[in-house]
């Protein structure tokens, strides 16, 4: 099974042009195997997050969004983003509601592609369930979108505001087994957030402006988050977040795109710099930069991320 993701930051693509570069993403992984296939992207009112979902190959999906007639597929998009997946079933048979991306809610606020097996999801569907949530899916996946939105709404309502990275370390926290992820969300739109713990994941990065530095310096700062975690607030370590510096350009925000790939075989007819995300690194893609900040804090870690040119 495969994830990507794209996203573009002031350079124009229409949603035709996105689509595709998506369903490429997903048709060079294929030989991974898979039951089923599916997307998200923005839709033409804000807020409005479309989910194509569909059991089979790739070809499958293709012929479903081309079924939709009322797509708007000349729609221009100076900043978006679009996350993938084509599934290998581990929980739940193959089926459309099993089909990632897994969505949080009925408004798809926050909708989530992963690999891998959660092994503490029956706990997490508990929890949430006792919180009055519903599952739609048999997937452990389910739980992470879930999680998503609960910690956001929990934090939201205690007048905390989490960037994209925060609300995802608080969630990440909560998570056992493998994963790999890529989260897309209506609250931080055109941003991505990716992480990995066993699963491979790599960020390719294009742009025509020479970039600042070719690394990622990973520096842990105590920011001091003000947050609820699922039991209430969490204390010391989960309070504190990482600190990444952003990467690009000597005067501020330039066009870019990011390919986010399971296999670089994914992202090289894009672009040949990349990025490998190592396990428990949050990736947050968001203005045309990426920060990489860690799940979990270990005093005096000092980690350099390199930007490699592949052959
Ligand atoms: N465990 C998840 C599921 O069954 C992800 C499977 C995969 O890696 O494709 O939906």
């Amino acid at each position: 099974c495969g994830i990507f993701g794209y996203v573009n930051f002031l350079v124009p693509k229409t949603r035709g042009e996105i689509i595709n570069t998506l369903r490429e993403g997903l048709q060079r992984q294929e030989y991974r195997g898979y039951d089923s296939a599916g997307l998200a992207i923005d839709g033409d009112h804000e807020d409005e997050v479309l989910i194509y979902r569909q059991v089979g190959k790739v070809k499958e999906l293709r012929k479903l969004i081309d079924e939709q007639k009322n797509l708007n597929l000349d729609a221009v998009f100076n900043a978006h983003a679009g996350i993938a997946h084509t599934r290998w079933a581990t929980h739940g048979e193959p089926a459309t509601r099993n089909c990632h991306p897994q969505v949080s809610d009925p408004k798809h606020q926050f909708s989530i592609v992963h690999n891998g097996i959660i092994t503490n999801y029956k706990e997490l569907k508990q929890f949430l369930s006792s919180k009055g949530r519903t599952f739609t899916s048999d997937t452990d996946t389910e739980c992470i979108a879930q999680l998503f939105k609960y910690l956001y709404d929990e934090n939201t309502k205690a007048g905390a505001h989490l960037d994209f990275s925060q609300l995802a370390k608080l969630v990440l926290r909560e998570l056992e087994g493998a994963y790999g992820l890529l989260v897309k969300s209506v609250h931080y739109p055109a941003e991505v957030v990716a992480s990995r713990k066993g699963s491979p994941l790599l960020i390719g990065v294009k742009t025509d402006k020479k970039l600042k530095v070719d690394f990622v310096d990973v520096e842990f700062q105590d920011t001091s988050m003000d947050v609820n975690g699922l039991m209430g607030p969490p204390t010391g370590d989960s309070l504190r977040h990482s600190q990444s510096r952003a990467f690009l350009s000597e005067d501020g925000p330039i066009p870019t795109e990011f390919f986010i790939a399971s296999d670089p075989a994914a992202v090289v007819e894009h672009t040949r710099k990349v990025l490998f995300l190592e396990d428990d690194d949050i990736a947050h893609v968001c203005d045309g930069e990426l920060h990489i900040h860690r799940a979990t804090h270990t005093t005096g870690e000092s980690t350099i991320r390199q930007i490699q040119t592949l052959e």
